[in-house]
């Protein structure tokens, strides 16, 4: 009888797309008790992601929430300007917050549920998901590779954080980046002001939402007191097209009809 991790996932459709999931499903599928709350970045669901959710393996649910044009990046924007995947993580505690309330009080199953933000390209190991499983509200780990740093992770004193390594404003309300967090169900419940906020200032999306949850003192440290780094911020090189382009003008290209 396993607490249930319930993985929300942003998705937006781009060349890469269908190699992010297949790569995140697979770790995925190695995770005992884990529902994968699959929202897209589009005004319905896709036929790409609904065939390949089918086959998936997994227990999942699949919803969308389209990023309001004025809060989406632009072609050429920087990639930080503005927050991804906001509106998307939303939608997913919406579709948490009604389930828990629609099966309260006999809801066993979500008395220890857990909630994790995972990126679709970033690289998980499964130790990870055993380390978030008990999570009472808040639980807190490094991540590798973000930050313009080798990692970032809170520091632990005496088993309490009490600050965070990391290269950049470290006195925001919560220095830690999407995937170095995971919130019980319960404590989602019964904080219903707690969201993601879409116009948040840089590095601070993170922060708008666990800022109604918890303190830095409540903050449960795990992977061996934040010294191991058991997931890292990767992110997926675009693809160049210079060549499908240039065939294309020729009447060469690629096959349309084949999904890539
Ligand atoms: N994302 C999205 N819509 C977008 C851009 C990104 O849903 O317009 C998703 C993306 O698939 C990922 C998450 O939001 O799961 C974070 O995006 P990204 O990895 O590009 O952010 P970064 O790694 O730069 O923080
Ligand atoms: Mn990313």
């Amino acid at each position: 009888n396993l607490p249930t991790i319930y993985v929300i996932t942003p998705t937006y459709a781009r060349l890469v797309q269908k190699a992010e999931l297949t790569r995140l499903s697979h770790t995925f599928l190695h995770v005992p008790q884990l529902h994968w709350i699959v929202v897209e970045d589009s005004p319905s669901p896709t036929q790409l992601v609904s065939n390949f959710l089918a086959d998936s393996g997994l227990t999942y649910t699949h919803l969308h929430m389209l990023t309001p044009k004025d809060r989406k990046l632009q072609e050429g924007d920087p990639h930080w300007l503005k927050p991804r995947g906001a509106e998307q993580r939303n939608e997913g505690l919406r579709w948490l917050r009604q389930k828990a309330a629609a099966d309260g009080g006999k809801g066993l199953a979500f008395e220890s549920a857990v909630i994790y933000f995972a990126d679709d390209d970033n690289t998980y190991s499964l130790q990870l998901f055993e380390e978030m499983r008990y999570t009472k509200k808040v639980s807190v780990w490094p991540v590798g590779l973000v930050g313009a740093m080798k990692f970032e992770r809170p520091v632990v004193e005496n088993g309490k954080v009490v600050r965070f390594h990391t290269g950049w404003r470290p006195n925001r309300p919560f220095p830690i980046d999407m995937a170095g967090f995971a919130v019980s169900l319960n404590l989602v419940s019964a904080n219903p002001e707690a969201w993601f906020d879409g116009n948040a200032e840089m590095g601070f999306l993170e922060s708008s939402f666990l800022q109604n949850l918890v303190t830095m003192e409540e903050l449960e440290p795990k992977a061996d007191m934040c010294t191991k780094v058991l997931v890292w911020h990767t992110r997926t090189e675009k693809p160049k097209m210079k060549r499908e382009e240039a065939l294309i003008k020729q009447g060469l290209g690629s096959d349309p009809n084949v999904e890539v």
